[in-house]
């Protein structure tokens, strides 16, 4: 799916799809400025509300999820049996994001494909007085106050194995190695405590897409630190399965412009802060 510019605040994403390679019938003038090796551009405007929603937005302590990125598509999954195929439920209450949903049902299948079968979801997406309830249980090493929790956005998932302690478990190891090739990072690594305020949390994970949690990967960084590389950089080009990425953080006052691509490859998502990230599939040039 591709953000349009009729959608105002896209909660969610996927990665742009590749843009096929074709002549047009006339060569259409190229917006000055924009990149060459694009076809055509057209001139959006991003708004304030875009800054709270959308994969990468970061909730922590410091940052609370503000009512733009209250997720519209949760799912009952264990109602859903296309989308829990080849993994289990830790109890049959456990909620998730629909479009979360799909992107974890490919990683089942890679981790099914390299032997890997015994992944189980123990959390997913938690409403405010489940995670309110849960932060009075664990205490703040390892719970968030209601409003502070990735599990409140529906973009984060707890998961076990059903053979015994993650940490151990092959699941355990191949999550820690593949999580990233389907989009979703491990959150709470243990060399970044300091950073994210949490202590080293080897079952959460949290979705961001494709090719930011590569990216990630690559850098060892949090999304802490992903997102202020973004903001000092500005733009990235990066590279991933075949198709360059052109990633620019944007800084959002009132309303900015900003040029996308006009065949809608391309997507944004909100910092939860002051910006969107502008994420770019570029044409190879001809
Ligand atoms: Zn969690």
């Amino acid at each position: 799916m591709s953000v349009n510019v009729g959608t105002p605040s896209p909660t969610l994403t996927q990665t742009p799809a590749k843009v096929p390679a074709k002549t047009p019938a006339t060569t259409p003038t190229p917006t000055p400025g924009a990149n060459p090796e694009a076809e055509q551009w057209t001139t959006i405007t991003l708004t304030k509300d875009q800054v709270y929603s959308g994969p990468l937005v970061l909730v922590n302590r410091e940052h609370k999820i503000r009512p733009e990125a209250l997720p519209e598509d949760i799912v009952d999954l264990s109602e859903q049996d296309d989308l829990t195929e080849g993994y289990s439920l830790l109890d049959p209450s456990i909620e998730l994001s629909e479009a979360v949903a799909l992107r974890f049902r490919e990683l089942v299948e890679g981790a099914a494909r390299d032997g890997v079968r015994n992944l189980r979801i123990s959390s997913g997406y938690r409403n405010n007085s489940e995670q309110e309830e849960l932060y009075e249980e664990k205490g703040s090493d390892y719970a968030l106050p209601a409003g502070h929790s990735e599990h409140n956005l529906g973009l984060s998932l707890d998961l076990g194995s059903t053979t015994g302690a993650i940490d151990q478990s092959a699941e355990g190891k191949w999550l820690k190695k593949h999580a990233w090739d389907y989009g979703f990072i491990l959150r709470y690594p243990k060399d970044k405590v300091d950073l994210t305020g949490i202590q080293y949390e080897p079952w959460h994970f949290r979705y961001v897409g494709l090719p930011h949690s590569r990216i990630m990967k690559e850098k060892n960084f949090v999304l802490e630190e992903y997102l202020a590389y973004l903001k000092e950089k500005e733009s990235i080009v990066a590279e991933e399965d075949g198709v360059r990425y052109r990633i620019s953080y944007v800084p959002v006052t009132k309303r900015t412009e900003f040029k996308v691509p006009v065949d809608g490859s391309y997507e944004i998502s909100g910092d939860n802060s002051d910006g969107v990230i502008v994420t770019v599939a570029l044409k190879e040039a001809a």
